[in-house]
């Protein structure tokens, strides 16, 4: 019988037989070495079925949230269910930085780095480029440990790993000395100021988000994050007159500080301050990343079909991610460019448009995030992720009898032993 648990956004209701939640190591390797099928759930905000299972969902939001900063290493220990922004707090306290953040900072370490998740910054990589090693829960109860010194080509699979090698119980992390940004908002940049400028554009700060509704060839807000003592200049677009929220009409109150006022670097890099709980969405989100070279062809791919998409939009964000060698991870082996789509709650009318969109970014070889909906069919995935074949094999070999496995999953892993293979 379902548990009838959903996720954040309340998009799906997971349909796992039971759920629980260890408070120990021991209690946690007992439960994954007992069940036959299961998979981990982090904070719940991704927006498809990669956390379901039809067997046992284990929260690790019950664990010990430990966080331990090694200030020498320049690295912090963080337990696998503690959310961006306690460990930001604790970061901070210790003179030290994330190097970059997510939209929102309520979001779970170890779900997010599962996902693949990133904030902006040409010349930031994803959240999950930070790790360092990570300790984790195999099928048969194990506890093992993989660290980019030792692990290699195991490593390199196994950071983004969309919860298909086991249980992540804890992350090590690099830091970078603490810093100060501040955050300014321009307002209406044409799109076809991109099409001189795109690389100054998205490099002009150390983070810079473009939003657009897309009613218009236009984006409606820049938001540029800058090393405080550093602001960029930026011919192409005017200062806001006053704080924005990305959404147009939604308050401004819960965004972080604009205006140029400077703040340390975890108030800044999100979007939404850590104060503001949201406790679930009416929303949807997708997004789909291309290689930063097709970044400005796909803008005007999706400008073509604008009137299609501006009716069920909220607001499209367009971010920067560097180039990494993270297997699954979107911007694996180039720089890239991640279009965003925040979409009012109404699958049923969403999907067709996402059918179109994906239709359209398809010469781009468009990766859709893992962590959101989309209906890019799993047979494309071999032509996007050139390592599916290799991360195939380590999911083989960390879990033999499939345990992780799930009906998103069974596809990509072109495994047979899940029940259904529906794509969300
Ligand atoms: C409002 C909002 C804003 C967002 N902003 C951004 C953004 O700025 N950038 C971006 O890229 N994405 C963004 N996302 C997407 C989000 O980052 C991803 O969906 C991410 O996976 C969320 O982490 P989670 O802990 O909620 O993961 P969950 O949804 O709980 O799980 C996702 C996957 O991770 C696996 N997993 C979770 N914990 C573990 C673990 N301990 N061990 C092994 N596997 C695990 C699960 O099995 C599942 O496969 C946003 C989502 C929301 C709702």
């Amino acid at each position: 019988m379902s548990n009838m648990l959903t996720n954040w956004a309340g998009n799906i209701a997971f349909t796992a037989q039971r759920i629980d939640r260890p408070t120990t190591l021991d209690e946690l390797r007992g439960l994954i070495a007992a069940s036959a099928r299961v998979r981990v759930l982090g904070s719940g905000h991704s927006f498809n079925t990669i956390a379901d299972t039809d067997g046992t969902l284990v929260s690790v939001a019950g664990l010990p949230p430990e966080i331990e900063v090694d200030r020498a290493a320049s690295t912090v220990r963080v337990a696998a269910g503690v959310r961006y922004a306690e460990l930001a707090r604790e970061v901070h306290a210790h003179g030290l930085a994330l190097p970059n953040m997510a939209s929102l900072p309520h979001i779970s370490v170890a779900g997010s780095v599962a996902t693949g998740t990133h904030g902006s910054g040409a010349a930031l990589g994803g959240l999950a480029t930070a790790v360092r090693e990570l300790e984790l829960v195999t099928a048969d109860g194990e506890l093992r440990t993989i660290g980019r010194d030792r692990g290699g080509e195991r490593f390199a699979g196994s950071v983004v790993s969309l919860g298909a090698l086991g249980a992540v119980t804890s992350l090590t992390l690099d830091l970078v000395p603490g810093f100060e940004l501040a955050q300014r908002v321009r307002t209406g940049l044409p799109l076809s100021a991109l099409d001189e400028h795109f690389d100054a554009v998205t490099s002009a700060a150390y983070s810079v988000s473009l939003f657009t509704d897309w009613r218009g060839p236009h984006f409606g807000q820049v938001w540029l994050k800058y090393v405080a003592d550093q602001e960029p200049e930026f011919p192409w677009a005017p200062e806001a007159p006053g704080p924005l929220h990305p959404v147009p009409g939604m308050p401004p109150v819960h965004c972080t500080q604009q205006q140029g006022v400077p703040g340390p670097w975890h108030e800044r890099l999100p979007h939404f301050r850590a104060e503001f709980t949201p406790s679930s969405g009416e929303e949807i989100q997708s997004e789909y990343l291309v290689d930063r070279r097709h970044g400005l062809a796909a803008l005007h791919a999706v400008d073509a079909i604008r009137d299609v998409v501006a009716p069920l939009l909220q607001v499209c964000e367009v971010r920067t991610v560097a180039a990494d060698d993270l297997w699954l991870s979107p911007a694996y082996g180039h720089d890239t460019v991640g279009l965003h789509f925040t979409w009012l709650k109404d699958t049923a009318a969403v999907l067709p448009v996402l059918r179109l969109l994906e239709e359209r970014l398809e010469p781009f070889a468009a990766r859709p995030h893992w962590g959101k909906l989309s209906t890019v069919p799993a047979g494309r995935l071999p032509a996007l992720y050139p390592k599916l074949a290799d991360f195939r094999r380590l999911a083989r070999e960390s879990d033999p009898q499939g345990k992780f496995t799930n009906a998103f999953l069974a596809p990509l892993l072109d495994d047979a032993r899940a029940t259904n293979t529906s794509p969300s």
